[in-house]
């Protein structure tokens, strides 16, 4: 059976003083196997910082369209970071051209990876962040994403 919570601890991915809300359930986007994603919202160019310690495993930065549109899904800039206990985040609506890691590369909880964008299907700058585990052969396709534990940071 697959977990439903996390077992690692996760930082917030972004400066806690740039935050400004964390939306966990008004993205129409957030279904089915999204369900624990959560945004971020943040101000665009705001740093976005590695949940956990762990090797790079994907990076594309390379687009520089996105809007609130479904039609620009597949346009997002995004990062995987592999964790242990067969976990991995994922960083979405990276800036163009941002990405400070590359893959293969060890990244400590709190450094630094890319910045903020508004690439993919976004209606306002936010990093959309999740945590998930593969659940079968396709890691892009056969996924659950996990309920991240102590994440929840009171604002206001
Ligand atoms: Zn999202």
């Amino acid at each position: 059976m697959v977990r439903k919570n996390a077992i690692n601890k996760y930082k917030l991915p972004v400066p806690k003083d740039q935050l400004q809300r964390i939306d966990r359930t008004s993205s129409p986007a957030h279904l089915g196997k999204l369900r624990n994603a959560i945004d971020l919202i943040v101000d665009k160019d705001t740093p976005v910082l590695a949940a956990a310690d762990g090797i790079v495993t994907f990076v594309k930065d390379i687009s520089d369209i996105g809007g609130p549109n479904p039609a620009y899904w597949e346009y997002t800039n995004f990062i995987v970071i592999m964790h242990s206990n067969g976990e991995y985040s994922r960083y979405d609506h990276l800036s163009y051209n941002s990405s400070t890691v590359k893959v293969g590369q060890n990244v400590r909880a709190g450094e630094e990876i890319a910045k903020v964008g508004m690439t993919g299907y976004t209606y306002l700058p936010h990093l959309h962040f999740q945590v998930f585990v593969v659940t079968g052969f396709n890691m892009w396709t056969d996924f659950e994403t996990l309920k991240v534990q102590g994440f929840n940071i009171s604002l206001r």
